[in-house]
């Protein structure tokens, strides 16, 4: 199987990445900025021609803490950040998309505020940081996706299995067939899914995880989840050591894509793959969603 090909067929661009605009007080995940981004891309040739293989970059920054999440105030420096970030709508001729990853909070909201939803294309919601009695327990996990579902502004549910693959009651042909009916993808998460040293029981989930999506009518969304330079260069040098045989097995980008292409997850289903198809996509409301046939 040509991977390069197979990356190319999935991968439309970088998809969910944070910038320093996603690091809080005591939690410092990134230390990337667009144009440090847009330099990497286009120094590993993987952006800013017509024929390179990501198309664009996708940010997902959050507006709260995910460690502490809570909606910020109207007036808060960090929203008024994160609505000066959107005023480049390309950067070294690569288009990029200024989304949000919001965080789920317990009473079925986000922390997600009017302002930042105004004009934003795209918003993932994810379980972060949740009381203990919500954190794992299934029903809790249940309502907090179908609540996600139901919101109107989410367009995506973000690294859904995330720290609870243990969990065997929780029902995932259901929520996919949620997120079908109300027009919500399901991301499938590149940073989150297993490499060798992870846990037998994640190794064993995602596969199983991947088929139920695939049997399932939900879009999906993957998400290249890039937080710091290490990654971002790892990703860069992942892609092109993808048709080298011998590294394939140690190469994490290989063993996703193989695994996508195992589950069977049609191309076709995924949202991010093609720009031109995915810019489409957010432009439609949820219900209009709802009934594409993928
Ligand atoms: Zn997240
Ligand atoms: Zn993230």
């Amino acid at each position: 199987m040509n991977l390069i090909k197979l990356a190319h067929k999935y991968i439309g661009g970088l998809t969910h990445a944070h910038t320093v605009l996603s690091n809080h007080a005591g939690h410092h995940e990134s230390n990337l900025t667009i144009d440090r981004i847009v330099r990497s891309l286009d120094k590993g040739n993987l952006a800013g021609d017509d024929t390179s293989p990501l198309a664009y970059v996708l940010l997902n920054e959050h507006p709260s803490d995910p460690a502490r999440p809570r909606q910020l105030g109207r007036l808060s420096p960090r929203g008024r950040r994160l609505l000066r970030q959107r005023r480049r709508p390309v950067v070294g001729r690569v288009p990029i998309m200024y989304g949000l990853e919001v965080s789920l909070l317990a009473s079925g909201r986000t922390d997600l505020t009017p302002r930042l939803a105004d004009r934003c294309p795209l918003i993932i919601a994810s379980r972060h940081t949740l009381p203990p009695e919500t954190e794992r327990d299934e029903e809790a996990i249940a309502q907090l996706f179908s609540d996600a579902c139901d919101n109107p502004l989410v367009d995506v549910l973000g690294h859904p299995p995330r720290f609870i693959e243990d969990l065997t009651a929780v029902d995932w042909p259901a929520i996919f067939a949620k997120a079908k009916a109300t027009g919500t993808a399901i991301e499938v998460n590149l940073n989150t899914f297993p490499d060798d040293d992870d846990h037998l029981i994640q190794r064993q989930f995602w596969p199983l995880w991947l088929k139920e999506l695939a049997r399932s009518e939900a879009d999906v969304f993957i998400g290249t989840d890039i937080h710091n330079q290490l990654q971002l260069d790892s990703f860069i040098s992942q892609w092109h050591e993808l048709n080298q045989e011998v590294s394939w097995r140690d190469n994490h980008l290989a063993q996703f894509i193989t695994a996508l292409a195992a589950a069977d997850i049609k191309p076709a289903k995924v949202i991010t793959a093609d720009f031109d198809r995915f810019k489409h996509w957010t432009q439609l409301d949820k219900s209009e969603r709802s009934h594409l046939h993928s």
